[in-house]
């Protein structure tokens, strides 16, 4: 580009969010508060703690949790490699073998964890060194020196420096992780915690489904499996629900069994969708092969009917899940709450197990479920801790906002609730110190940084939603009569500063 055209370009371009994400602004965003204030206060009456977990971890602790196979692990992760910080980041070409060496020595000591292949790029990238260092100093030739130095450089680029690192898609392994890391197992039992805060997976963007998301959860870790702590944990989401008065609410729930029955239930299943193999459509025929509950949650409305004649693995749970899931329904009517039963309820992740629940609720198309649950009794033990009971859930927050705000709890603007409507200098420090004095008595103030005309103030005061203009000009500091106007009905009266608090806290 030549110089000319260069400064013809003179507006920089603009920025627009990723893709899948999004700003949430004022007002929107005092719902959100109200809803995660409400959640605090609901999950502290029944003895939650909360815990920060951090945004990314280890790939390998998602891989090993959520599962390998499952669609959030094999492609929806937002994963990269974090640069061992050993590692110098400028490097030429000279100063390689070094570079290497560094490497090397890293992968031997673990703190870059390798895998097979990491090796073998270890050793293409020395061999392939060598080489050009040879060129360079003129004791080798090559026919084709910068293909050479090319594929030295694309060999570097695919060098594994760092270790394997993915934003969180969601919180229940981070929580097992810190219940490990920190003992937690030796703290009365069970843990309690609770969670808020983004996730991340990379899925088609529509009404409800975003990149980034918002989740609130909880996990109870350790202590025993009792059916009551099931039903208290869904009592508990339940209440939270009932306080936002959020609409049209509905409970599923279903067992799906343990390490005993499941698979039994599985392979018969697998048996009687290999019969009806061709009816089905090709997600579903895939998943016979690799996930064959996965078909259940099929919303083809050609399988449906075929769906339905499948077994259910109600009736094929052994003694110790019938009873069990029996005990929380007992225990969910014996809480007054309403479920209905869902034997298609089958959970994403591959670490649940017994008891799973789904919360559905008004407004949200196709994408309406708020809330999904369940018992995860082997997870901590499969991240590396001791045999420990737990259950949890974790809720969207985009679609519990989007669906109070369908159903018409839009939050209110912030107004103000005194607008200072100033002018001369002598008003202004008084302006300045009443703004002070209103403040700290808990009002909302909006005090103009430069004078303007009374006019043009008590049009800004209406168009920011104020209650009231606190109008302050030389008259009223002389007097120290303040001159209050309700912005409602245009009254006005004379108030001195005690009189104006007195006035502003009854009103
Ligand atoms: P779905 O079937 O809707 O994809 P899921 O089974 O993947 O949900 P979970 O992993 O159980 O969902 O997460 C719990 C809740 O988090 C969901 O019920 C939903 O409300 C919310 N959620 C999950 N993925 C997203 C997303 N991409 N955008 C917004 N909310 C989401
Ligand atoms: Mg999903």
């Amino acid at each position: 580009m030549s110089e000319g055209a260069a400064k013809k370009e003179e507006k920089p371009g603009k920025f627009q969010a990723i893709r899948g994400t999004r700003d949430l602004l004022p007002p929107e965003t005092a719902l959100w508060n109200r809803v995660e204030q409400t959640a605090r206060e609901i999950f502290g009456t029944f003895g939650y703690g909360e815990i920060r977990p951090p945004i990314f971890e280890p790939t390998e602790l998602f891989a090993r949790a959520v599962g390998g196979e499952t669609d959030i692990v094999s492609k929806e992760m937002y994963t990269f490699v974090d640069r061992s910080e050993k590692l110098e980041l400028h490097t030429s070409i000279g100063n390689l073998g070094v570079f290497l060496q560094k490497v090397r020595q890293l992968y031997k000591s673990g703190e870059i964890s390798q895998e097979s292949q990491d090796q073998m790029g270890l050793e293409l990238v020395e061999n392939q060194s060598k080489k050009v260092n040879d060129l360079l100093a003129g004791t080798s030739k090559s026919e084709d020196a910068s293909r050479d130095i090319y594929t030295l450089i694309m060999l570097f680029e695919a060098l594994r420096l760092g270790n394997d690192i993915s934003l969180r898609p969601e919180a229940t392994a981070s929580a097992c992780r810190a219940y490990i890391e920190h003992n937690m197992q030796q703290l009365p039992q069970p843990v309690k915690l609770y969670y808020m805060g983004p996730m991340f997976r990379r899925e088609r963007p529509q009404k409800g489904r975003y990149r980034q998301f918002y989740q609130i959860g909880a996990e109870v870790l350790g202590g025993t499996d009792a059916p009551a702590i099931d039903a208290e944990v869904i009592e508990m989401v339940m209440t939270f629900f009932e306080k936002l008065e959020l609409k049209g609410v509905q409970l599923s729930v279903n067992s799906i069994g343990c390490r005993e029955c499941r698979p039994k239930y599985v392979e018969l299943l697998r048996a009687e969708l290999l019969k009806v193999k061709d009816k089905l459509g090709p997600d579903s025929q895939r998943r016979i092969d690799t996930n064959p509950l996965r078909v259940l949650d099929s919303k083809v409305k050609e399988e449906q009917a075929i769906i339905e004649k499948l077994p259910r693995i109600g009736d094929h749970l052994c003694k110790q899940c019938a009873d069990h899931y029996a005990a929380v329904k007992r225990e969910l009517d014996l809480r007054g709450v309403k479920y209905r039963e869902n034997w298609r309820l089958v959970r994403g992740l591959d670490y649940y197990m017994r008891t799973t629940f789904e919360i559905t609720a008004q407004g949200l198309g196709s994408q309406d479920a708020v809330c999904g649950g369940g018992r995860y009794d082997g997870l901590v033990e499969l991240l590396g801790g001791p045999p420990t009971k737990g259950i949890g859930f974790a809720i969207g927050e985009d679609r519990l906002i989007l669906s109070l705000q369908e159903s018409g709890k839009a939050p209110v603007a912030q107004g103000r609730d005194v607008y200072i409507a100033w002018m001369g200098e002598n008003a202004r420090g008084t302006a300045v110190r009443a703004a002070k004095a209103l403040r700290s008595a808990g009002f909302s103030v909006e005090l103009p940084p430069v004078e303007q005309k009374f006019g043009k103030a008590l049009g800004q005061a209406d168009k920011l939603g104020a209650k009231y203009a606190l109008i302050l000009g030389d008259n009223e500091v002389t007097s120290g009569e303040w001159t209050l106007k309700t912005l409602a009905d245009g009254t006005q009266q004379k108030l001195t500063e005690p009189q104006l608090l007195d006035f502003l806290r009854k009103s």
